[in-house]
């Protein structure tokens, strides 16, 4: 729904100088946090410069967690941000790729459309990447539409995707248009000094390009003052109070109020001739913010997976502890524990002594067995344990193989011999070869049992979550499982496949075949997590 009364769609674009990871999405995410508090309706699309059709098929080494739309979309992990910050549901429209772009431009070429033109970057590729940006507008009866340009201005990659928006904003008038410009302000220790060069530099190339920002968002160490903003606005053409900071914070959530404080939502809504009145409502994220960086006790989880090394390889469950934490009054400090490093022998050393554990999602038989022995361990010892995707695929096969007594269990996905496969490849996706999008994607219903954690957790019978996954419970086992003490307490209603298993005699043990992670948000904390931590304190103090 507009506020906006001339039901005009008005485009904010956001660009990158001088270095990559400056935090592009996490300002997206902030300024439509901030429009949303002034009642508008915003959304965030991300266009990704590489060829890659979605970043489905890359490793988390490569860009971190993949993140998944409710409409099966495998995106960057930006849109985590995104949907974290604004509580807004993203698509596949929201994510858009360089591999995308040629793929749709091609199809066409192949199927006779350009009529025998020469088919050109420019107009060809630069056309449908317009189109899509003004899709998502089209589409939604949004305000604004933010979209963040990945990659850093200069990089051969992004040259098509600037021409695009230059010729977007001379189409659709420069009041409804308008260019963030995030940078790079780098502190010289000796001579203790800020640098504006890069900043200077940065803008010279997009002008090149034929880009002029509106806004600067400068990225330091250290405050800025006057006479330097006064400088960076005087040599790259934008107004001072169009040069915004963005200094470290402690907790990415203070974001938009220093950009509240520093005025952005004003000076934005100004360069596309909205309205705007009084202050941007943000009681509900102060509050959360509060309790973030205020918490009154602690409880300590261990994730254990194998993408350690890397943070952002799980920042959706990262998150959703940070926003689970704020609920239970408490800071969830997560441990990343190597599941290579677990085996039985070391699980006491490395595992015990947390007040939760978690077995993370994963492909392939890398730090399987670990992922088995960590299960065993929190299910033994009983410990509030919850395991995602591959992580309750593990569970499942740990249960097999050490209470029913099949110590050849496994998943098929493993590849050795079993007549125990209890994790196997469904039907529809035994002949499928492509790797890219053809898993079980998106969201799917799923019955909750009543008397269950998770439907403590829920409080509701049918719930909506988001997959991504080849492999599933195998049906055919199911009667051993149940008779075990294994109940399977979340059921696909249509497919009749599990999507969640609990072990009856242990205080909290939730183990689920969706990815809770990617539906938590800072309005709405996802139950799963907030029950996991609540669990994880009655362990903590027990203990
Ligand atoms: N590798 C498993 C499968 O494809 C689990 C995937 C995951 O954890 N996301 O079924």
């Amino acid at each position: 729904m507009f506020k906006n009364e001339t039901h005009k769609t008005k485009y904010v674009f956001v660009t990158g100088g001088v270095a990559s990871s400056l935090g592009k999405g996490i300002i997206s995410a902030s300024l439509a946090r901030l429009l949303q508090g002034r009642g508008y309706t915003v959304t965030i699309q991300k266009l990704d410069p590489y060829i890659n059709v979605d970043p489905g098929t890359l490793n988390p080494y490569e860009h971190g967690e993949c993140y998944v739309t409710e409409d099966g979309a495998e995106t960057d992990l930006d849109l985590g941000h995104y949907e974290r910050f604004t509580a807004i549901t993203t698509s596949k429209a929201n994510n858009v790729t360089t591999g995308k772009i040629y793929q749709s431009v091609i199809n066409k070429e192949r199927r006779g459309d350009f009529l025998g033109k020469t088919v050109q970057v420019i107009p060809h590729i630069t056309d449908e990447i317009k189109r899509r940006i003004m899709l998502l507008g089209k589409k939604g009866g949004y305000d604004v539409v933010i979209t963040e340009i990945g990659g850093t201005v200069g990089d051969i990659e992004s040259l098509p995707y600037i021409e695009a928006v230059r010729q977007l904003r001379y189409e659709l008038g420069y009041g409804n248009t308008m260019v963030l410009h995030l940078t790079l302000v780098p502190y010289m220790r000796a001579s203790g000094e800020l640098k504006t060069k890069p900043t200077q530099h940065s803008v010279k190339q997009l002008l090149e390009n034929g880009l002029q920002p509106d806004v600067l968002v400068l990225r330091s160490d250290k405050e800025l003052g006057q006479e330097l903003r006064r400088k960076v606005a005087l040599f790259c053409n934008v107004s001072p109070n169009a040069v915004v900071e963005s200094i470290d914070v402690p907790t990415i959530y203070e974001v938009p109020l220093k950009m509240r404080d520093q005025h952005l939502d004003e000076v934005v809504l100004e360069k596309l001739h909205l309205p705007c009145e009084g202050e941007s409502d943000l009681t509900s994220w102060i509050d959360f913010v509060e309790k973030v960086k205020n918490p009154k006790d602690q409880v300590n989880i261990a994730l254990v997976g194998k993408y350690t090394e890397l943070p952002d390889a799980y920042k959706s469950i990262v998150e959703a502890f940070v926003h689970a934490g704020a609920v239970n009054d408490v800071k969830v400090k997560v441990q990343y524990i190597n599941a290579e490093k677990v085996n039985d022998a070391t699980a006491e050393e490395l595992l015990g002594g947390w007040d939760g554990i978690l077995v993370a999602p994963g492909f392939g038989h890398r730090g399987v067995e670990g992922k088995i022995s960590a299960v065993k361990y929190a299910r033994e010892q009983k410990v509030p344990f919850m395991g995602i995707c591959l992580g309750m695929q593990c569970s499942v096969i740990e249960f097999a193989r050490n209470v029913i007594g099949w110590t050849d269990a496994n998943s098929s996905e493993m590849e050795v011999p079993t007549q125990h496969p209890v994790i196997a490849l469904m039907e529809e996706q035994k002949n499928i070869s492509d790797k890219g999008g053809t898993m079980r994607l998106g969201a799917y219903p799923c019955k909750v049992a009543r008397d269950s954690h998770l439907y403590a957790a829920y409080g509701q019978e049918i719930i909506y979550e988001r997959h991504r996954h080849r492999y599933e419970f195998n049906n055919s086992f199911y009667a051993e499982f149940e008779k075990a003490g294994m109940r399977a307490t979340g059921i696909n209603p249509d497919t009749g496949l599990v999507e969640a298993v609990e072990v009856v005699d242990h205080p909290w043990y939730v183990s689920v075949q969706f990815h809770p992670e990617y539906k938590s948000t800072v309005k709405r904390p996802h139950p799963l997590f907030v029950g996991f931590v609540a669990a994880a304190m009655a362990n903590r103090k027990e203990k």
